[in-house]
Formats: structure tokens, C-alpha cells, sequence
């Protein structure tokens, strides 16, 4: 069953979580009535909070009750626990996009991520002090290719959407030299790479930051309660039921990503697989963040995408201010190929086999300059932390955001399934998920008018409709670079114990 599991494994970026705010109930006994019920307390609740308020004021209505349930402590799901990399897909998923939808729909998809980067940077300067504390930083994304046929695919991709959109490709910069490329990145042994505009955040404080804002604008946070059912009534009443005891209310949000089919089985027990994946954070020493400290603060002067095999990239961000930490997420060359290790599973409370070691032999091997005298005793590679979190996979690669079709789904939203990249979309689809929340609010029903400006306001391939919910697709394991037909296998094969294999 998609449920969180207690005790996950301790992330960098909680490690100074505020304690009263990570197990907040604004009311000791959960309320039994609600205008709004979200379920979850990650990014997409903490957006979608933040727009309901933010739109019910500038239509002129009063604050809505809205009582947000967490299973576990606040954003203590992928949220707390991911890269912090603000990253837009800007070419590699072009061709296969535009196979799926046609070359404006792909476009659409890329210039809606791209949008992010500013989006991000208007909400935390809108959240004053409290947005300042999440760090965001705006940089360059680094993609770094070693594979020569892993380089020539993405380049295919990155040329067609170039010849197709001249105009919205500007930005991209390729580096064909790998002597300029390990100049301009900093890291070894890449072949082909380029260039793009990103950012780097600290997630779980920007949730925070969200969370105290609408909580002094009303809003009840119950924490350490798990919602395990959803039940309507014909009179159109949610009955959200939870393990301390039943809230009414007319509409309810699935902000719950991974875990949206412990909620909602029959429809979404195919569509949203939870799948694990694995991040570190690298504490650089000080003579390293020196002699790296060309451009700016940081170890390194850009975020990166480091590609091996399909499927095998792993991603960094090197935070430029305060405590200048690496963080590093990937290493899925050391399991995936054991698919019960990571599809179809919620067990944050381990680590994933081999992604320690994986971690500690990284610098090492790929920062150009990183001497092994400098790590700090006990912290091979530099490596503090290694933590596993839960990503919400989607059958057909694009998040699930709208209302559920059909009378008896009517005040139902879901805001899920961001298939382990939901960064530069969460913000923009929370704001459009808002207006059919608001509707519903204001006019009992969500009006014809607000759904067209809903779907208007999204890529069209991420408002759920009852096709997509229809189709009998399945291309996670696919889009991981493995064969979809496998069985999930526990046929033991051999453990990759060094990076050459993916070299
Ligand atoms: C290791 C890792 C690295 C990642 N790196 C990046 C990255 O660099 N860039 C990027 O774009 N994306 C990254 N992601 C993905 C990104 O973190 C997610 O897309 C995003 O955080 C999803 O936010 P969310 O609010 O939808 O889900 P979550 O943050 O997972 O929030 C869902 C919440 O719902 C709660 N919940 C679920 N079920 C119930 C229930 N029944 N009752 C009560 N509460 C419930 C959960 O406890 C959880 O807190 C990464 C993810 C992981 C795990």
C-alpha cells in the first residue's frame, strides 16, 4: 500500500528543521468540518494553499477553512529530501515529446518549465524574509554527456528542437570541445555537454516559508496524521478519513505524489508508481571551494546533469551561499536493474543498495582538482549525508493536475505524479489548480468559463482527463532506460561496485 513508512532516513536539508513547525497541529483534535481538505504537506500543497488564498483574496472572498493533513512531519516527503535543483528539461525529452503531441505541444512543455526559473524567483522575493532563508540562487545548468551514444541522442534532440523553435532555443549553449567542456564545468571525463539558465534552492525551506504563511491566514496544519480513505456522499459532502478521525468538507486536494494511490487505488494505482531514488550532500573543503571560487561562491560555478547510460544520470547542485554544501542525487547505474529495489516502493527508511559507496568514490573520481588528503576524517568523499526518498513516477511521463471527471469525483482535485521532476512545474500548476479551487469555492461548482482558463493555462498534456486515466500505458520503466516487459526481478545479478561500468 502507497503509505508514507515512519521513519525515513535524514536528509541534508532537514537537518535543521524547526520542530515546531515540523510537527504542528494548529488545533489539538482535528477539525470535523473544512472547506478545503489538502492532503499533504510537500511543495504541491504548500502552492496550492498559497494560491487558494491568494486568489479567494483577489476575488474579493473571505479566507476559505482550509485544513492541510500530513502523515508524517511537514514536507518530509520528496520535497525535504530531493536535489534542490530548479532544472528545466530543455531538449533531451524534445523528439520523444514531439513524437508523443507534435512540435508545439513539446515546445509548450519546455518554455512552461523554462518560465519556472523566474516564477521561483517572483515567489520568494514575494515571501520577503522568510523566501530570502530558502536560498535560491539563479544559475547555469551544466549538462555533462560521457557516453558518446548517450551525447549523440541527446544532441539529435537538442538540434531538432533548435531547428524547430530558433527563437526559444537561444539560451542553450553546446560545448563539442571536452577541453572547454571540463574548464567550463569542472567535471572529468565529459565528452559532449551545454548550457542553460536554472536554479538551485533549499525546497523544504520555501515550503516552510509557504506553509507560516498561510497558516497566519488561517489554515489548521495537522501533522502526524494519515488520511486513509476519501469517501462522497450523494449530497456531494467529502468525508476525508483519516487514523484520528473524520473531517467533511465539499472539496479535497491529492497533494500526496507517490503515495496518491494509497488514497485513491482504483484510479491511481497505475498511473502514479512510487519509485525510489537517492541524494547525498558533499561538504567541500575549504582550499577546494578556493580554488573552484572562480565565478562565484560555491565548489562549483553551475548546477549539472551528469549522464552515463540511459537512465543513469545523476544530478548536483553546489549551494553559493552559507554552509556551500554539494548536493548529489542519482547513482541509479547500482540498482536499477533490480526493479523490487525501486519500483512500486515506499521505503524511505533505508538506503538503496550500493548508493553509499557510489557516493563516497564520486569526487574523487569526477571533481577535476578534489584531493582525497583534504576530505575530512570519517567523511570519505566528503559525503555527510545519504538519504532515499520517494518520487511519484507517471505511466505516461507528465503530472496529473485537475479535477476528476464524473458527478460522483465532483470537489475532488489532484496535483500529483511529477515523475521525480516536479521543481520547474509544481509552482505554475498549483497557481492554475487554484483557479478550479477558487470556482468551487465561490460558486458551489467549478464554472465552464474557469475550466477553459485552467486548461488554458497548463500544457495540455498535464490536465487529467478521463483518456489518460482510460489509457493502458506504462512507460516508467521505459523512460529509466529499462526493458517495460521485465518483470520486476529479484534474479540476482551482479553488483556494480565502481562507476567504470558506466563509462
Ligand atoms: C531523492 C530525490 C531527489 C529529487 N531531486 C529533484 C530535483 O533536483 N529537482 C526536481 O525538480 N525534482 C526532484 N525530485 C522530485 C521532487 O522532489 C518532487 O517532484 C516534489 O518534491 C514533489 O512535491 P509534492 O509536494 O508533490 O510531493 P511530496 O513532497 O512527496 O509531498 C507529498 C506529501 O504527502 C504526504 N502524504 C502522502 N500520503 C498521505 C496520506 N495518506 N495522508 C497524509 N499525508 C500523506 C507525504 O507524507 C508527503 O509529505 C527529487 C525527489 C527525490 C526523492
Amino acid at each position: 500500500m502507497a503509505f508514507p513508512v515512519p521513519n525515513p532516513t535524514a536528509p541534508f536539508w532537514l537537518k535543521d528543521a524547526d520542530p515546531t513547525l515540523a510537527r504542528h497541529r494548529s488545533t489539538a483534535d482535528l477539525p470535523n468540518q473544512a472547506d478545503l481538505v489538502i492532503v499533504g504537506s510537500g511543495l504541491s500543497a504548500a502552492t496550492t494553499a498559497h494560491n487558494v488564498y491568494l486568489q479567494a483574496a483577489e476575488k474579493g472572498l473571505p479566507p476559505p477553512k482550509v485544513v492541510m493533513i500530513e502523515a508524517r512531519d511537514t514536507a518530509s516527503g520528496a520535497t525535504g529530501r530531493n536535489g534542490g535543483h530548479i532544472k528545466p528539461d530543455v531538449y533531451y525529452s524534445y523528439s520523444k515529446y514531439k513524437s508523443m503531441y507534435g512540435a508545439e505541444l513539446a515546445n509548450r512543455l519546455m518554455t512552461y518549465e523554462e518560465g519556472h526559473v523566474q516564477i521561483y524567483k517572483d515567489l520568494v522575493e514575494s515571501l520577503g524574509e522568510r523566501g530570502a532563508e530558502a536560498d535560491m540562487v539563479i544559475t547555469q545548468a551544466c549538462d555533462v554527456f560521457h557516453l558518446p551514444s548517450e551525447a549523440d541522442f541527446a544532441r539529435r534532440s537538442f538540434l531538432e528542437r533548435k531547428r524547430d523553435h530558433p527563437d526559444d532555443t537561444k539560451q542553450i549553449v553546446e560545448i563539442t570541445d571536452p577541453q572547454e567542456l571540463l574548464e567550463e564545468s569542472g567535471i572529468v571525463g565529459g565528452k559532449w555537454g551545454l548550457t542553460f539558465p536554472a536554479g538551485h534552492i533549499w525546497p523544504y525551506k520555501l515550503c516552510c516559508a509557504l506553509i507560516q504563511t498561510s497558516l497566519e491566514k488561517g489554515m489548521n496544519l495537522q501533522t502526524r496524521t494519515v488520511v486513509v480513505g476519501l469517501k462522497r456522499s450523494v449530497e456531494g459532502i467529502w468525508r476525508v478519513e483519516t487514523d484520528r478521525g473524520t473531517i467533511s468538507c465539499r472539496s479535497v486536494v491529492a497533494a500526496t505524489n507517490a503515495y496518491t494511490s494509497g488514497i485513491l487505488p482504483e484510479i491511481f494505482k497505475e498511473k502514479i508508481v512510487p519509485v525510489r531514488g537517492t541524494a547525498c550532500n558533499i561538504v567541500p573543503s575549504k582550499s577546494f571551494i578556493e580554488s573552484k571560487a572562480k565565478k562565484v561562491g560555491g565548489a562549483f560555478s553551475n548546477t549539472y546533469g551528469i549522464r552515463f547510460k540511459p537512465g543513469e544520470a545523476d544530478y548536483m547542485i553546489s549551494r553559493q551561499v552559507k554552509d556551500k554544501s554539494i548536493v548529489l542525487g542519482g547513482a541509479k547505474g547500482e540498482f536499477l536493474w533490480d526493479h523490487s529495489a525501486w519500483y512500486d516502493n515506499v521505503d524511505d527508511s533505508k538506503l538503496l543498495p550500493g548508493t553509499q559507496a557510489y557516493f563516497e568514490s564520486y569526487a574523487s573520481k569526477y571533481f577535476k582538482g578534489w584531493k582525497k588528503e583534504e576530505e575530512e576524517e570519517g567523511k570519505p568523499g566528503g559525503v555527510e549525508r545519504v538519504w532515499t526518498g520517494i518520487l511519484g513516477y507517471s505511466s505516461d511521463l507528465v503530472p496529473w493536475i485537475g479535477e476528476l471527471d464524473g458527478e460522483e469525483n465532483e470537489g475532488l482535485f489532484i496535483i500529483a505524479g511529477f515523475h521525480g521532476h516536479g521543481m520547474p512545474r509544481i509552482p505554475g500548476c498549483a497557481s492554475s489548480l487554484a483557479l478550479l479551487i477558487t470556482s468551487k469555492l465561490s460558486e458551489g461548482r467549478v464554472s465552464e468559463s474557469v475550466r477553459k482558463a485552467f486548461r488554458e493555462s497548463l500544457p495540455q498534456p498535464y490536465v487529467i482527463t478521463s483518456q489518460r486515466l482510460q489509457a493502458k500505458v506504462n512507460m516508467i520503466k521505459g523512460s529509466m532506460g529499462q526493458d517495460p516487459s521485465e518483470a520486476k526481478s529479484n534474479v540476482h545479478q551482479p553488483r556494480r561496485t565502481t562507476h567504470s561500468a558506466h563509462l
